[in-house]
């Protein structure tokens, strides 16, 4: 069993709604666990500003599956979900689900970077985690704690409603 931590995100088509499905969909993950769920998180977009907030969440899952594997997993998540994949970087969408973490897995393959390459610079991604896993280290060294000192708490909002 690997420690994996996934980031959650959605913009479209009842955000909470689509966070909660996801989390139901990960608890029925073969050979995996859901370990813990963070609070939710209203965010600014990334990309086009032309677009409504996000809601964000980070899922903690144990996992025997393989990282492709795990991946194929959440894109069918995505999809099942309504998620679209356009041309334009960073547009609006039903669900995100990003691998973050892999236990101590450095990846680069073509179709799976862990750690997550933009993680370190997202709010969103951050502190949602660390309400998780505070005491992370990253498979470079680099802390969680950090991470957070280096990134501002900034258009972020912890919402009443979680998962
Ligand atoms: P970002 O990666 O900047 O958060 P995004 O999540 O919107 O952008 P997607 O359209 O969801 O990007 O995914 C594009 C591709 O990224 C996927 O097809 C997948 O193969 C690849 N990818 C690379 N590393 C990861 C990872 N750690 N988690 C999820 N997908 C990844
Ligand atoms: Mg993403
Ligand atoms: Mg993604």
């Amino acid at each position: 069993m690997q420690r994996v931590y996934l980031g959650l995100g959605s913009n479209l088509a009842e955000p909470l709604a689509q966070l909660r499905g996801a989390l139901a969909a990960l608890a029925a993950l073969p050979h995996s666990h859901l370990a813990g769920t963070s609070g939710f998180y209203s965010s600014d977009p990334l990309g086009p500003a032309d677009q409504p907030r996000y809601v964000n969440a980070v899922a903690a899952l144990d996992t025997a599956l393989e990282p492709l594997q795990l991946l194929d997993a959440l894109q069918a998540i995505e999809l099942n979900q309504g998620r679209e994949r356009k041309a334009e970087r960073w547009g609006p969408r039903t669900l995100d689900l990003d691998i973050l973490v892999f236990g101590d897995l450095i990846l680069n393959e073509p179709r799976l970077h862990v750690p997550h390459y933009h993680m370190h610079a997202r709010a969103f991604v951050l502190y949602p985690l660390a309400e998780l896993a505070p005491e992370l280290r990253l498979a470079d060294g680099r802390t969680l704690q950090d991470l957070l000192l280096a990134c501002p708490f900034e258009g972020l909002e912890r919402l009443p409603d979680g998962p």
